[in-house]
């Protein structure tokens, strides 16, 4: 079983000519809500990639529909708390260009008390699967607890902030970062070849295997001396909100059911390389029907 101890957010999608610029008040061409959170949007994926997971989540008790939404989807929701407090929520730019920028008001993800954390504890057995990001708060206490507990740890550093630097990373058996994240977490510049990341990703933490993601230039994942590399499929992007956690929630789905690595990687490519076809964060997630037939 995996356990996905993750955001929830509401997205509220503005597409615009460019980014908006500092001081610059910038008409949309349109306005959207959906579903989003790195946490919703990987067991989404995770979901309809057909894997088993259970949600562990607070949202705001006026949003049940992204509850709901999940729960359609196959993820198991008995976990995920309404609350009497204001949703997580981002406000996203999309431009022409399919490149966003996103504000993150972190909201009722950010209210985990301890007996939350020993629930979920409590619901895991040894050889679980925990997976997480950093939009929730209270990971300090829950990775290293998680880790007695003898929990696989899969955690995505995303989105990346100093507090991440002083987690026990190395309780973790996967780590998932894109570019960014990796050059952040080993003091590099983002700039840096993807060789000299992986490289100095294995340095910092020789006993966590690494899933690097490079957007348009593929993904590597890197286990001890063992490397594979995924291209990215040659695709026009229309929006590429979410291609990570499409990516993340097909991976865990394919290693979930028994796929090799290289399987894993291809189907999460295949996957995320639809993902960018469409606009929104969840709902540009494919169903799995539409991968196998994207592969085959
Ligand atoms: P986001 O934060 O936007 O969800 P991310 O930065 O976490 O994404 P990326 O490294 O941008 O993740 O992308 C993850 C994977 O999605 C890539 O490894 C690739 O397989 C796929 N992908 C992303 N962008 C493209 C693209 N332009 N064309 C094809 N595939 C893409």
């Amino acid at each position: 079983m995996l356990h996905n101890f993750g955001s929830i957010n509401l997205d509220h999608f503005y597409r615009v000519p460019h980014l908006v610029h500092p001081g610059e008040t910038l008409a949309s061409r349109s306005y959207h809500v959906g579903l989003g959170g790195k946490g919703a949007n990987q067991s989404l994926a995770m979901a309809l990639a057909g894997g088993r997971l259970c949600h562990w989540g607070r949202l705001g008790r006026q949003d049940a529909w992204a509850r709901d939404r999940l729960a359609r989807a196959g993820v198991d929701v008995s976990h995920l708390l309404l609350v009497d407090e204001p949703s997580g929520h981002a406000i996203i730019q999309v431009d022409d260009r399919g490149e966003n920028a996103i504000i993150l008001f972190p909201g009722a993800n950010h209210g985990f008390e301890p007996p939350a954390l020993e629930a979920l504890l409590a619901s895991a057995s040894p050889g679980d699967w925990l997976m997480t990001q950093n939009e929730c708060n209270a990971l300090p206490q829950l990775l290293p607890r998680a880790r007695m507990k003898d929990l696989n740890i899969a955690f995505n550093p995303a989105p990346m902030s100093e507090a991440v630097m002083s987690l026990p990373l190395d309780a973790c058996q996967l780590l998932f970062v894109n570019r960014g994240e990796a050059a952040w977490l080993v003091g590099l510049s983002e700039a840096s070849d993807a060789e000299i990341l992986l490289t100095a990703l294995h340095q910092r933490l020789p006993d966590t295997a690494t899933v690097l993601t490079l957007g348009g230039e593929g993904a590597w994942y890197q286990a001890g001396d063992v490397r594979h590399y995924q291209p990215a499929l040659p695709v026009e992007p229309v929006d590429t909100t979410g291609a990570g956690d499409t990516f993340i929630g097909y991976f865990m789905a394919a290693q979930q059911e028994g796929q090799s690595i290289t399987e894993s990687l291809e189907f999460a490519a295949h996957a995320a390389a639809l993902s960018v076809l469409q606009p929104g964060a969840a709902d540009s997630i494919p169903p799995r029907a539409a991968v196998e037939h994207a592969l085959h």
